[in-house]
C-alpha cells in the first residue's frame, strides 16, 4: 500500500474512534514509519535496491515490536489518561504542562500511543497486499487481496474513508 493510503486510512479511522485531531495525527506518522526505517529502496537493479529488499517487511514490520511498548502505554494511560481525551482536554493539558512538566507526560505518552496504533495499522494493512512476519517472526501471514499501487488500492482507500465519513457525522 502506498504511504499516502496507509496515512489516510489510518488517520480517518483514528479520527473517527477518538475524535482527536492529535491522535489522527499522530498516528497517520505512525502509519509510514515501518517502511521509513527500511530506508529508500533506490533504483531497481542496483545494489541500494537489493539491499532494501532484503530487509523490506522483515523486522521492522513485526508487530510484537510495536505491541509491547503499545500496552505499556495503555497500562500507564489507564491510570494517568483523564486530562487527553478530547482535543480540548488535550490542549489544555499541554497548556498546564508549561507550569509543570508532569503534567505533559500523559500527553507524550498519549501521542506516543497512538504513533504505535499507526505502525501496527500499517503492519495489518500490508498484510492485505502480501505478507508480514506472523508472532513468530520466522514465520510469515497474509493474503494478497490487492498488489500495491493497485486501482483496487485506491477503491479499497476510498470506501474506508467514506466510512469513516459516514461513521463520524
Ligand atoms: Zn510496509
Amino acid at each position: 500500500m502506498r504511504w499516502f493510503n496507509h496515512e489516510l486510512i489510518t488517520g480517518m479511522a483514528v479520527f473517527t474512534t477518538t475524535g482527536n485531531i492529535v491522535a489522527a495525527v499522530s498516528a497517520a506518522l505512525g502509519s509510514s514509519f515501518p517502511d521509513v526505517i527500511e530506508g529508500r529502496p533506490g533504483e531497481e537493479g542496483s545494489l541500494q535496491h537489493s539491499i532494501w529488499q532484503r530487509r523490506h517487511r522483515k523486522g521492522s514490520h513485526w508487530f510484537v515490536f510495536y505491541l509491547i511498548p503499545l500496552l505499556f502505554l495503555l497500562l500507564y494511560l489507564s491510570k494517568n489518561s483523564s486530562l487527553v481525551f478530547s482535543t480540548g482536554s488535550f490542549i489544555e493539558a499541554i497548556r498546564l504542562g508549561l507550569n509543570d512538566i508532569t503534567a505533559l507526560y500523559p500527553v507524550i505518552a498519549y501521542t506516543l500511543f497512538y504513533f504505535l496504533i499507526g505502525c501496527i495499522f500499517h503492519i495489518a494493512q500490508d498484510a492485505i497486499t502480501g505478507t508480514v512476519p506472523s508472532l513468530n517472526p520466522r514465520k510469515r501471514t497474509g493474503v494478497r487481496f490487492f498488489t500495491v499501487g493497485s486501482i483496487q488500492e485506491y477503491i479499497f482507500t476510498f470506501s474506508v474513508v467514506f466510512l469513516a465519513v459516514i461513521l463520524y457525522i
